[in-house]
């Protein structure tokens, strides 16, 4: 008898945490996505400017200002979207006109 009702609440203790991770979970997937700073650690790290006419070009020769997240195939944009996330930058998001290091021109802007 004692060792069942020790055993109930050991299951409850170890299951109370599960609403707290659930409404935290909501919560995350609610708030509006994170736009990238160019502080950022990462962001820093690739030499990433909101506007890509304001990338250093001394310390990247090869980026042309034609270059940037609208034509980068890592930008996640849907039709008619402003800020989208980058694969780089997980579920932050970027502007068209950003620009960093990691950009790959998308297939289809080759052309
Ligand atoms: Fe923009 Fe591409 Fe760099 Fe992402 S990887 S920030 S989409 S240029």
């Amino acid at each position: 008898m004692m060792n069942t009702r020790r055993n109930f609440l050991a299951r409850l203790a170890g299951t109370a945490w599960l609403p707290l991770l659930c409404q935290r979970g909501l919560a995350q997937a609610d708030s509006p996505p994170v736009k990238v700073k160019e502080s950022d650690p990462v962001a820093l790290a690739l030499g990433y400017k909101e506007d890509t006419t304001k990338v250093d070009s001394k310390k990247y020769p090869f980026h042309t200002k034609d270059q940037k997240c609208a034509t980068c195939a890592l930008f996640q944009a849907q039709p008619g979207q402003a800020l989208a996330p980058c694969t780089v930058f997980g579920s932050k998001t970027v502007p068209p006109n950003a620009w960093c290091s990691a950009y790959a021109k998308r297939p289809e802007a080759a052309k």
